[in-house]
């Protein structure tokens, strides 16, 4: 089936004695076990459910739902998207490795790899997402080389197809964080040779700005007979790569993430999250062939000094787009303006498109990342993000392109006015 089809009929359950068209809730903490031998084997083989912080059949339908769409082996749904990355990673590392990770990557994932995996003794290398670059550094203990599918905001692409060959050969996953590319709505790394992805379903996959939630996912590989914790015997005496063959890896992001971590999503959110996903592709389209136009437009005003967008034949992540995006070039653009902080300080005063640090919102989202999202980042590490004084980042949402190009427009005078009064 395609995405179309398989966004609106995976992931339903084929068991419900009520024959319920949608998705039930089991808002159910335990499930009870039909004698001795029933919970036993539950416990066992963790197959059939017993307590909601390891799996729900609510939260299991998304599952199933997020991986039918990017074509993975499977799912585990966290609680958000930090969760979904601090599990994948989790998983991937033993104390003393190291990570191999993007400069541009989401402010949250660089924390939780300084701060977070730190602690542990795991040492991250930062280096552009390019395949000379991340092969210098390539080491014996390298476990993970971690890319945006897109950055944020500075909307280059990866060569993934290239690091995907590099990860393969030096037996390291390739993790990608394609929480911008709409659940495969927009991108499907998988295809592309990684052997991970990360999610954050609170920004396209809830697509209303209503919840959090996250997703780690992966594809069918042997990569992971090469990391000690899947190919080797652990403290109970099992070796995870042959009870459980390519699935080890997300046995061990449920084990280490939820059963353990705690870091569970709530049925209720995952159902909200499961009829997201019915209209993500619709929404990316939409909101793809307006931030298009509004790219355009926003390129011929006076005030703007550069805009980028990946749509854009200009623009330098064009003919990358043109190979791993599909339907649309993403509803995310930033531009500069003209005379720098003060010109966006009254540029944003005057503006009437909400101003807030969230994508994939049905609502437009305006925001000026200098002094927000990176703001606690040093001015080199922000320059080196692609992040400059004069940047505005727009997440188009669903509204009319006329009505986004007025609320624009008006503004935006604003700054002449300035001009001409000086
Ligand atoms: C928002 C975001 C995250 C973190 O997700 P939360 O759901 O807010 O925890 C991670 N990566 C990217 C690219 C994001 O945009």
């Amino acid at each position: 089936m395609e995405f179309a089809s398989l966004a609106v009929l995976s992931g339903l359950p084929e068991d419900d004695p009520h024959h319920a068209v949608g998705l039930p809730i089991y808002a159910a903490a335990a499930y009870a076990f039909d004698g001795l031998e029933d919970g036993a084997h539950r416990f066992a083989t963790n197959q059939g459910y017993t307590y909601t912080r390891i799996q729900n059949p609510t939260v299991a339908a998304l599952e199933a739902r997020v991986a039918a769409l990017e074509g993975a082996l499977g799912a585990v749904a966290l609680a958000s998207g930090q969760a979904a990355s601090f599990a994948a990673l989790l998983a991937l590392v033993r104390a003393g490795d190291e990570i191999v990770a993007s400069p541009g990557l989401f402010g949250g994932t660089v924390g939780l790899l300084n701060q977070v995996l730190g602690l542990f003794d795991v040492r991250v290398q930062f280096v552009p997402p390019e395949v000379d670059a991340v092969r210098a550094v390539l080491g014996e203990r390298t476990r993970a080389v971690f890319v945006e599918v897109l950055g944020n905001p500075s909307l280059e692409l990866p060569d993934l197809e290239g690091l995907a060959e590099l990860c393969e050969t030096s037996g390291v996953a390739l993790v990608v964080d394609n929480t911008f590319g709409a659940v495969g709505a927009l991108a499907r790394p998988l295809e592309h040779g990684a052997h991970v992805v990360t999610h954050s379903l609170t920004k396209w996959a809830s697509g209303h700005g209503s919840i959090l939630g996250g997703a780690v996912l992966a594809r069918e590989t042997a990569l992971w007979q090469r990391y000690p914790q899947f190919a080797q015997r652990d403290a109970q005496g099992r070796v995870p790569w042959e009870e459980f063959g390519p699935r080890c890896f997300l046995e061990r992001v449920r084990q280490l993430g939820l059963s353990l971590g705690g870091m569970v999503l709530s049925p209720f959110n995952a159902y909200l999250l499961f009829q997201g996903l019915e209209t993500v592709q619709l929404r990316v389209e939409r909101a793809s062939q307006t931030a298009l136009q509004v790219a355009r437009w926003l390129g011929e005003q006076p005030q703007v000094a550069w805009v980028r967008y990946p749509g854009l034949p200009e623009d330098p992540a064009h003919p990358r787009a043109l190979r791993y995006l599909r339907g649309g070039f993403g509803s995310i653009l930033t531009f500069g303006l003209r005379g720098g902080i003060p010109a966006v300080s009254r540029f944003m005063a005057h503006l009437r498109i909400l101003q807030a640090p969230n994508v994939g919102d049905a609502r437009t989202l305006a925001v000026h990342p200098w002094t927000t999202t990176h703001s606690r980042i040093s001015e080199p590490a922000r320059r080196a993000a692609g992040v400059g004084p004069e940047m505005v980042r727009l997440s188009v949402g669903l509204e009319s392109p006329a009505d986004l190009q007025a609320m624009l427009a008006e503004a935006l005078v604003k700054l002449e006015q300035v001009a001409y009064e000086d």
